[in-house]
């Protein structure tokens, strides 16, 4: 359910609809499919995802977070990525995660804060955002700041703290968190039943076989080590002969 093959499927199904736009275009639009990306863990993965839209000449939207502990957008290597995202046509926003803060001034004043440095360390401009794991409190805000998309803004997103998934919503919303679709997967029927769609899904969750939630995982945190071997090899000219030692994946899939 979640190879590249499959992520080609809902791809192929949304863009035949005709209805599929960014975040700008949808705000002026009665009819629309938006596709997002919330970036966790693994910028590899999202540039993986991001040459798969490609190969079917489509475009969408990553949002990357700037205070995860998994992975550093200013590192050489990811803002390369970063940026050849960007020159490719993809838009790029901020994942802004709550860090446990409530109080809606700090958070809008945060929110600004980190897409003004994002923009200036990218050296293009960032414009929207999404919020990580935000809180019925933050979506009930539908914070709007001038200039600036937020994902949850009731344009493209309907917030009733009553809803169940079955739920007619203004905005259907479909999500792959947890490696299951639960308001409903994205194919022809069910998008057909909507006028206005947003669709989030977690790059991290996509490889090109494709693989449950457990196996999932693994493959994640077996690359993680590599990325962590690679790191080390090449700051330091001394781990190059110990490398074999590091050669063998910890987990077997
Ligand atoms: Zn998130």
């Amino acid at each position: 359910m979640f190879s590249y093959e499959d992520y080609r499927e809902i791809l192929r199904v949304i863009k035949e609809s005709g209805r599929y736009c960014t975040y700008e275009e949808a705000r002026n639009k009665s009819e629309f499919i938006i596709m997002r990306h919330d970036v966790e863990y693994s910028v590899d993965r999202a540039y993986a995802l991001s040459k798969v839209e490609e190969s079917m000449d489509m475009r969408s939207t990553f949002f990357f977070q700037w205070t995860n502990n998994s992975y550093n957008i200013l590192s050489r290597k990811n803002r390369d990525i970063l940026t050849d995202m960007h020159e490719r046509g993809q838009n790029i926003g901020l994942h802004f995660a709550l860090n446990g803060m409530t109080d809606m001034n700090l958070i809008r004043e945060r929110i600004n804060q980190e897409m003004d440095m994002l923009s200036d360390m990218l050296g293009f401009e960032i414009n929207s955002f999404s919020i990580h794991r935000p809180s019925p409190h933050v979506l009930e805000e539908n914070i709007k700041l001038p200039g600036i998309l937020n994902a949850y803004q009731d344009d493209f997103f309907t917030f009733d703290p009553k809803a169940t998934p079955e739920s007619d919503l203004e905005v259907k919303y479909m999500s792959d968190a947890n490696h299951i679709w639960r308001y409903g997967y994205p194919d022809e029927e069910t998008i057909e039943k909507y006028d206005k769609i947003q669709i989030l899904t977690h790059p991290f969750a996509w490889t090109k076989k494709g693989y449950d939630n457990l196996d999932n995982y693994k493959t994640l945190v077996n690359e993680k080590y590599i990325e962590m071997i690679d790191s080390i090899d090449n700051e330091c000219k001394d781990f190059g002969p110990l490398r074999d030692n590091f050669e063998k994946l910890p987990i077997d899939i």
